[in-house]
């Protein structure tokens, strides 16, 4: 395949954004070679300026969960953007949504929308600080929840793949208020919870690890998070800004039957269009400024157009009660398909998956946390990434990133896919 137009596309970007990307995942520094520059999609499909198609495991980072250019939100914008694209007044659309997501998933009576997962993320710690009247937060290492700044501390998806975990930039006054836990070490939190006793006002959690690949939560793990917040008085947040309308109808509340106190939202609630959004039960909610003394706000939250794509998506996966089945067969048929060739080419690996959610990691030991996500071979991952691509496949250009299944793929491309990775792997 050919990526001239894409390298000319780069060397112009590159001159007026730094790095040539405006969000550094994009970036291929971590693999080598030149981010290449989309003209459009379809169902499963990128079509780059070159004129190459490109089998999608990325999906725009998680919201395309039914494909690119899903018709309906797509209709739903260029109706909506006829009528005026932004009002800074409330609309009927806005309670719409509101109603559908509050229906959709459990324990949370009201929602507030924002314009991406990094602002839901914070405004959620700023409302648990205020709610409990407590400074100290408890974050995941190699969890990822946006890039402000009580959350770059051992910070997982691009955080890590530019080496930038903690990042400069962050105040040390800051940086002393968010405590740093394991990923699936229950004790560890404990000890933390022991050694702060009164002082923290929520533990934040990807309740599916997806920004060092995808890592399930061990058995046990959330339920012990959750008595652990009742039994010392702190806010419980699951940021379900990946796992949100993925992996079930109410997501991982849903799917593990655990209550969180606040869930927030990005990705597939917009549709593709720059929504994030937070939500908890009405007490919580109440806190909030007009309402309460937690001030957070929006020049352009709850804009018509992204409430319209983010309502025609729930929409359609309200709908559709079989899509996270038909979601998790697919991904369990890509999963065996891998694990089959990789093994017969003897290459030490692990894959995790979850619902429609995937990751390989090129290491034989058990991925559980951010240290063993760690310790993946990058040269090996580097070869995978390179190889697919020139196969036609598109995935993310780190090994600490989650591939998302959508209802676009057919078994013909998880196939193809399959194909690839074996000839891809064999020159290992
Ligand atoms: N939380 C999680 C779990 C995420 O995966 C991400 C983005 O990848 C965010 C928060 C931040 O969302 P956004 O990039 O929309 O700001």
């Amino acid at each position: 395949m050919l990526y001239k137009r894409s390298s000319q596309l780069f060397a112009e970007a590159e001159k007026v954004i730094p790095g040539g990307v405006n969000s550094p995942v994009r970036a291929f520094k971590a693999v080598g070679g030149t981010p290449i520059f989309v003209k459009s999609a379809k169902g499963a499909y990128l079509y780059d300026e070159d004129g190459n198609r490109l089998i999608d495991y990325i999906n725009s980072w998680g919201p395309m969960i039914l494909g690119h250019a899903f018709e309906p939100v797509i209709q739903a914008v260029i109706e909506k953007a006829k009528l005026g694209t932004s009002f800074g007044m409330p609309t009927e659309l806005e309670t719409q949504i509101a109603a559908l997501a509050v229906s959709m998933v459990p324990n949370i009576d009201k929602i507030r929308f924002v314009n991406s997962g990094t602002e839901a993320c914070m405004s959620a710690v700023r409302l648990a600080r205020g709610f409990t009247k407590r400074d100290k937060i408890i974050k995941f290492a190699g969890c990822y929840h946006g890039h402000s700044d009580s959350f770059l501390i051992q910070a997982g998806s691009g955080a890590i793949t530019f080496g930038s975990p903690n990042s400069p930039g962050v105040t040390a006054g800051t940086a002393k208020d968010t405590l740093l836990a394991r990923y699936n070490d229950l004790e560890n939190v404990k000890a933390l919870i022991e050694a702060n006793k009164n002082e923290i006002a929520t533990i934040i959690v990807e309740p599916v690890a997806g920004n060092m690949g995808c890592i399930p939560p061990n058995k046990g793990f959330l339920e012990g998070l959750r008595k652990l917040c009742t039994d010392n008085g702190i806010l419980l947040i699951f940021d379900e800004v990946m796992t949100g309308f993925r992996l079930a109808r109410g997501g991982v509340q849903e799917l593990f039957n655990i209550t969180a106190d606040i869930v927030c939202f990005g990705k597939v609630i917009g549709g593709g269009l720059p929504v994030g959004a937070f939500a908890a039960r009405e007490e919580i909610m109440n806190y909030l400024a007009p309402l309460g003394p937690v001030y957070q706000a929006g020049t352009l939250s709850g804009n018509p157009l992204a409430m319209a794509a983010g309502l025609a998506m729930l929409e359609a996966l309200d709908n559709d009660r079989a899509i996270f089945q038909r979601l998790e067969e697919k991904t369990a048929y890509l999963a065996a398909g891998i694990d089959k060739v990789l093994k017969a080419n003897n290459v030490a690996f692990t894959i995790n998956t979850i619902g429609s959610m995937i990751s390989v990691h090129f290491d034989a030991a058990p991925v559980v946390d951010f240290q063993t996500a760690a310790k993946g071979d990058n040269e090996t991952f580097k070869k995978f990434f390179h190889g697919l691509l020139k196969e036609g496949i598109y995935i993310a250009p780190s090994a600490y990133e989650t591939w998302f299944i959508t209802d676009a793929l057919t078994y013909d491309d998880l196939d193809f896919t399959i194909r690839a990775i074996d000839k891809v792997s064999k020159n290992f």
